[in-house]
């Protein structure tokens, strides 16, 4: 008997060869125009997104990471303003708000969700001797956090509401996509995300076009008109054209592409473990961008996955309001559900090249868990 092989986390590499070739051609398309930046797949992709969105404009840039920065800004973040987010999904909202010279304040999660809930942001902000200037909504694992009721807590407030989509894409809010219930949301088109380009990428979407402008701008020096800097905070991140054309090719496919990884999902929602719990089900407000468990157990659990030939990671090792960062301390925060998920979580294989016998194997070793 053939021991079976290894299932990886993650493998980039299975991508299908009619995707790689029609990919290989989009890019001998963009050679032969000699256009490689700010060209026509570039501004033919902000209008493929938007529309697939439903949103009124979107804003390419150079990555996820500046995408909230450049949105902070345009709501107005400042130096010294306070930003609220959670501390369980990655620190790339805290780095953003740094970046603006910003102050993160750290709300706490639901234990069901591990999402920020109404409650959990109204708690944060009920102590806090300013207001703050904004929210970052994120849409962790690819689930969406209730938006609608965050957002009207920070009406109330005068906090202006950022959705961070970088995991989220495709997902579906009822009849609109999610990320367009606040002023405006970003995205991520890091390799490993739902929707990748092969190289870094990123965007902000919105139903607001001063906000969509102020990003315009800021992505590129702050420019007004060519070489005339009328906007504060400008910089270069830019998207190249490369990965335009690349995206234009793979942004049909992402629908079916999250309907396979939701089935994957459904499949390990099948399995009975003892000691562990599958924090998300599959539905259209999931893209199933990562099958996340969390177990009292998690060393254990990972070496049962590791001995069984399951490749597993942790998303995420270290919660924000427990990073050394170099250059600021955070606020000091009480977040008891985000200590305890940040030692809890374990994520499993879920991407759509996963064979059906992976995934059964997968299911398998957790449903003995
Ligand atoms: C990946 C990710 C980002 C950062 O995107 P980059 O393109 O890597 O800068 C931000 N937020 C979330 C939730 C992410 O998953």
């Amino acid at each position: 008997m053939t021991s079976p092989g290894r299932i990886p986390f993650n493998d980039l590499s299975r991508m299908p060869t009619d995707l790689s070739a029609a990919i290989a051609s989009a890019v001998a398309g963009v050679i032969e125009s000699g256009w490689f930046v700010l060209g026509p797949n570039h501004a033919a992709f902000e209008t493929e997104f938007a529309a697939y969105l439903g949103a009124r404009e979107a804003v390419l840039v150079a990555n996820g990471t500046d995408a909230l920065e450049l949105a902070l800004a345009a709501v107005g973040v400042e130096a010294g303003d306070f930003v609220v987010t959670v501390a369980n999904a990655g620190a790339y909202t805290s780095v953003a708000t740094r970046l603006l010279g910003g102050v993160p304040v750290y709300c706490d999660i639901d234990p069901s969700t591990l999402l920020m809930s109404a409650e959990t942001f109204e708690a944060a902000i009920a102590g806090l001797p300013i207001a703050p200037k904004a929210v970052v909504v994120t849409h962790l694992y690819g689930a969406l956090a209730p938006t609608g009721a965050i957002a009207a807590v920070a009406a109330r407030h005068g906090i202006r509401v950022v959705e961070d989509c970088a995991q989220s894409i495709g997902a579906r809010a009822g009849e609109r996509m999610g990320g367009l219930a606040g002023d405006i949301a970003t995205t991520s088109f890091y390799p490993t995300k739902n929707l990748g380009a092969l190289g870094d990428g990123g965007a902000v979407f919105t139903d607001d076009s001063s906000l969509a402008e102020a990003v315009r701008q800021m992505r590129q020096y702050g420019w007004t008109a060519k070489y005339r800097i009328g906007r504060a905070h400008g910089r270069n991140s830019r998207m190249d054209e490369l990965q335009a054309a690349i995206l234009r090719v793979k942004l049909p496919l992402l629908d079916a592409a999250n309907e396979r990884r939701r089935a994957i999902h459904t499949v390990y929602e099948s399995a009975a473990p003892i000691g562990a719990r599958l924090v998300n089900s599959s539905s259209p407000a999931f893209t199933a961008h990562l099958a996340v468990l969390t177990t009292e157990h998690r060393a254990t659990a990972r070496e049962a996955l590791d001995a069984a030939g399951i490749g597993t990671d942790v998303h995420y090792p270290i919660a924000d309001h427990r990073q050394a960062f170099p250059d600021f301390t955070p606020l000091p925060a009480e977040l008891p559900v985000t200590d305890w998920a940040t030692e809890s979580v374990l994520s499993i294989p879920l991407f759509p090249e996963l064979t059906d016998d992976e995934v059964a194997r997968v299911r398998d070793a957790i449903d003995g868990l």
